[in-house]
């Protein structure tokens, strides 16, 4: 080797070693200082298309940033294509073409005002990503499905099932950015259940990867085998921050869907889908890990360094199994014919739209009974020693819902034992109260009986002694006084 081809060695050696530094710290630095980035604009999951719009429409355009009109929804919403960087390497993603899946929508608008920022200490980390790369995406592929926070679009269409015919406009957009763009990377961004778990831990599935087969074979090509390595490296990054709770999503071949022939088209297509995190009903924690997820990649595509991955990380990637209750109650006794069971009670707490899709509410049911012990919980508590009774009504009616609000509720009816209340009259549409108790109008027949797939109303005694009032699948707990209870249901 002579005095050049060594010096060059050196200098090729700190510039790698340089690079693995710098992303060493990238993720923590993102996580530390997202605060800066986040889009105070849209803070909750149910956001309109309308409201999207608003916050593109300030967003300062450059010659970085730029935002086009991508096509329009059956509708006729706009839908939109932004671009940042100006490299050779075109990576395409794109988010909600599922209507009710918007965390990483929030995540993508984060990542236009990390791009935005002026903050130096990310200057390199732009500077290479922008230069090497051109990201393009679209946030919000199905605003007709955004409108009422439902999957399908305006014609109940799975877009996700027309990658083929190409029947739909949604489907047709984003066909036709990809012929286009022909991306090498591309990000298929959506949410799952939050019912998952990591393989059969009891670990929340918080994110789960996928690159997705191109055939029934699932075999492994160039293509494939580059989403598998970034998939490799995000997994390293991420785990600091959700140890434990990333998975990997089926890898059954689907011929109709986008992410299955994105990979038949050529690009290494990564799929990101959001789960489930505790208490995380707004997905605020998840679309922070989007975040970092996105740009991160972006970093690792732009300097190559996913070639250093190995499949074998990517194939330990435990899968998603469905093993998650909301609230799981262990070793109840219950009493049927003056006989004794014992029995786990798996209960989920549904989201629920409100009427004008922008907001929710929780119906709370019961999911299973049995022997749930390969089954895990959000929350679980060991009855042991507890016995099941049915739910009962308070003996006093009361004429009006406004009535029951200068009541102190968990003191006088649920730490007696009371689910339900009865009014005369309920004069709203809604189907729930931010009470915590159940309202039913007082001619109402609604049944109360604990039973597989009806609402959970329940109370749990010890030694004739209350333990807990279930109120809509959420307990208040009686000794400590603590309520737990998020919304109750109104019965007409
Ligand atoms: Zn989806």
């Amino acid at each position: 080797m002579n005095t050049k081809a060594v010096f060059l060695t050196i200098l090729i050696s700190i510039t790698i070693f340089g690079v693995v530094v710098a992303q060493n710290n990238l993720s923590q630095m993102l996580y530390d200082q997202y605060p800066q980035f986040k889009e105070n604009e849209i803070i909750e999951k149910r956001f309109s298309h309308e409201e999207l719009m608003d916050v593109l429409e300030k967003i300062h355009k450059s010659d970085l940033i730029k935002i086009v009109n991508a096509g329009h929804s059956i509708e006729e919403r706009e839908i939109k294509l932004i671009r940042i960087g100006t490299g050779q390497i075109n990576v395409l993603a794109w988010s909600q073409m599922h209507g009710d899946e918007s965390t990483a929508t929030m995540a993508l608008l984060d990542l236009i005002k990390f791009f935005a920022s002026d903050n130096t200490e990310f200057s390199d980390v732009r500077n290479l990503i922008t230069e090497k790369v051109s990201f393009y995406f679209i946030p919000m592929l199905n605003p007709d499905g955004t409108e009422n926070f439902t999957r399908r679009n305006d014609m109940d269409i799975d877009i996700n099932r027309d990658a083929l015919r190409l029947q739909f406009p949604e489907s047709q957009i984003l066909k036709a950015v990809q012929d286009s763009l022909k991306p090498a990377f591309a990000f298929n961004l959506h949410d799952q259940s939050t019912r998952y778990t990591v393989g059969n831990s009891y670990k929340a599935a918080t994110i789960s990867f996928l690159a997705p087969a191109f055939n029934y074979k699932k075999d492994i090509n160039d293509v494939r085998e580059n989403a598998m390595k970034l998939i490799a490296y995000l997994k390293k990054e991420l785990d600091h921050f959700i140890p434990g709770h990333i998975a990997k999503y089926s890898d059954d071949f689907e011929p109709r869907a986008f992410g299955d022939n994105f990979v038949k088209w050529g690009s290494s297509l990564i799929l990101i889908e959001s789960g489930g995190w505790k208490n995380n009903y707004e997905k605020q924690f998840l679309r922070k890990i989007n975040f970092i997820a996105l740009v991160s990649g972006l970093y690792s595509i732009a300097s190559g360094s996913y070639n250093n991955e190995s499949i074998e990380d990517y194939n330990a990637i435990p899968e998603n199994k469905e093993k998650l209750f909301d609230l799981l109650l262990r070793n109840v006794t219950v009493f049927n014919n003056g006989k004794e069971y014992l029995i786990d009670i798996g209960i989920n707490q549904n989201e629920e739209g409100t009427s004008d899709s922008r907001d929710f509410y929780f119906d709370g049911v019961i999911e299973d009974v049995g022997d749930l012990s390969t089954f895990y919980g959000y929350d679980e508590i060991d009855c042991k020693g507890m016995k099941l009774e049915q739910a009962k009504i308070y003996p006093e009616t009361f004429k009006n819902i406004d009535d029951l609000k200068a009541i102190d509720i968990p003191k006088k009816i649920l730490s007696k034992g009371y689910s339900f209340v009865k009014v005369d009259s309920i004069n709203t549409e809604d189907k729930f109260t931010l009470l915590p108790v159940n309202i039913i109008e007082n001619n109402s027949d609604i049944k109360m009986e604990f039973k597989l797939d009806e609402p959970a109303n329940f109370i749990l005694t010890e030694n004739d002694e209350l333990i807990f009032t279930c109120v809509n699948g959420f307990l208040y707990d009686v000794r400590s006084q603590k309520n737990y209870i998020k919304n109750g249901r109104i019965f007409k």
